[in-house]
């Protein structure tokens, strides 16, 4: 009968290694989710919203994409 505790022990306690990786991998996924929620800045030319990490800076403007940069600098030089 004791035998059959220790048993049930070790499979617990095996169920749960097994689970260890999947639940380091469960925090690493919603790290991500937060990384998500970065900073979003919009499109100077096109308006589109974007993370910032994503975005390309251009005089002290944040773009989703250089052709929209050069285009946003064309069109300001321009204006001049
Ligand atoms: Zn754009």
């Amino acid at each position: 009968m004791i035998f059959k505790w220790v048993i049930l022990i070790v499979l617990g306690f095996f169920v749960f290694w097994l689970l260890k990786p999947f639940r380091q991998k469960q925090k690493h996924s919603a790290d991500t989710t937060s990384g998500v929620a970065e900073d979003m800045v919009r499109c100077a030319y096109c308006d589109v919203h974007l993370p910032e990490s994503e975005s390309i800076v251009g005089n002290g403007h944040n773009f989703c994409c250089v052709e929209h940069r050069q285009l946003y600098l064309q069109s300001r030089s321009r204006r001049r």
